[in-house]
Parts: structure tokens; C-alpha cells; sequence
């Protein structure tokens, strides 16, 4: 036997090790253990359960975006308002936490307000709508966008106005959890050059 012969056949027995010890493990098959018929059924098993793992961390990222879309308001039926366009927008909320903010929350926004002054304000990627400006969001009210956050660079990348709502509370932040909306944005920004869907 050649040094690759028993290299392979080791790697066969761990192989086939590793199948025995999840059918061992599968509930579903351990009636029928002794069963040579049902052992394949463990391995379809594992098989399924990396499927729906996989599967699920897909929809988180894509699927559910879109689905929250489908909740969300229609486009408004009224022209913008002068020198504005409509622009469907993904809206969260933050507060200045560590949950919010990470270990090196410093209670300052990127554009160095601090929140304690400005304890509401909005963050976006600023290649999508630059800091001077302020945006009426309904149900949450005008502010002057002053912050950012990796999501919403991300976001960015990917097509999506993302803005992110900033409450003075965590409970008031998670509460406003994720909405899609209708916003008036400046004409002549990056976020009103998006396509927009009908
Ligand atoms: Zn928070």
C-alpha cells in the first residue's frame, strides 16, 4: 500500500465515521439504528439542516427587505415639492448607545455634534446626500442629516438610500424598527439620481 493509498482510505474511514456519528445523532433515525436501511436518512437530514441554515442567512440579507417592502406605503400621488424628488427610502433608528453605536460610542455624530445638543439628527451615506442638508421624514419629523454608519455605506453599495433615525432612547429606536417610505429629497443628489421602483 502507497503512502497516498493510506492516506485515502484514512480520510475514507473518517469520512464514513463522520456519516455514522450523525446518524447517530439524528433522533429521526435512532429507532433504526441498527437499521442499515435508515442510516442515508441521517445524512439527508444534515444535508436539509445546512440547506435551511444557509437558505435562512440569505433571506435575512435580501429576501426580508423585500418583503418589508411589499407592507410598505405606496409611492405619493401629489408632485414633489419644488427642487425635490421622490425617493423610496429605507428607514431605521438608532440612540447613542454601545448597542447602537459600538464600544467607542463617544456621544459624537461623524459631523462631531455633540448628541446631548443634538439629540436628533439622521444618518446616511454622505455620497448619497451630503451633511448640509435637513429631510422631513414622516411619522419621526425635520432633521438635519449629521451622522453616518457602516449600514447605510453598505447600503449605499448597493443601490439603497438607507437613512438611520436618531432617538434619544434605545426602546423608541427598536421600536421604530425597519420601514420602507416615501421621502422628498433634494434634486441633484446622489440619492434622488436612484432608480426608483413604480
Ligand atoms: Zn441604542
Amino acid at each position: 500500500m502507497t503512502k497516498t493509498d493510506r492516506i485515502l482510505r484514512l480520510l475514507w474511514l473518517f469520512v464514513r465515521r463522520v456519516v455514522n456519528w450523525s446518524c447517530r445523532f439524528s433522533w429521526w433515525t435512532t429507532a433504526g439504528l441498527r437499521d442499515a436501511r435508515t442510516r442515508p436518512t441521517g445524512l439527508r437530514l444534515l444535508c436539509l439542516g445546512l440547506a435551511v441554515g444557509v437558505l435562512i442567512g440569505w433571506a435575512n440579507s435580501e429576501v426580508i427587505h423585500v418583503l418589508i417592502d411589499r407592507g410598505g406605503m405606496p409611492k405619493p400621488v401629489t408632485p414633489p415639492p419644488p427642487g425635490m424628488a421622490w425617493a423610496h427610502v429605507l428607514t431605521t433608528g438608532y440612540c447613542p448607545c454601545t448597542i447602537c453605536c459600538g464600544p467607542n460610542a463617544s456621544g459624537h455624530t461623524s459631523t462631531n455634534r455633540d448628541v446631548r445638543s443634538y439629540p436628533f439628527g439622521i444618518a446616511v451615506d454622505p455620497g448619497l446626500m451630503p451633511y448640509r442638508y435637513n429631510l422631513y421624514v414622516p411619522g419621526y419629523g425635520i432633521a438635519d442629516v449629521d451622522d453616518t454608519g457602516g449600514a447605510m455605506r453598505e447600503d449605499a453599495r448597493r443601490g439603497r438610500f438607507h437613512i438611520d433615525l436618531r432617538f434619544t432612547d434605545h426602546q423608541q429606536a427598536r421600536r421604530w424598527g425597519v420601514r420602507w417610505m416615501w421621502i422628498a429629497v433634494p434634486a441633484g443628489t446622489g440619492a434622488a439620481a436612484l432608480p426608483q421602483p413604480h
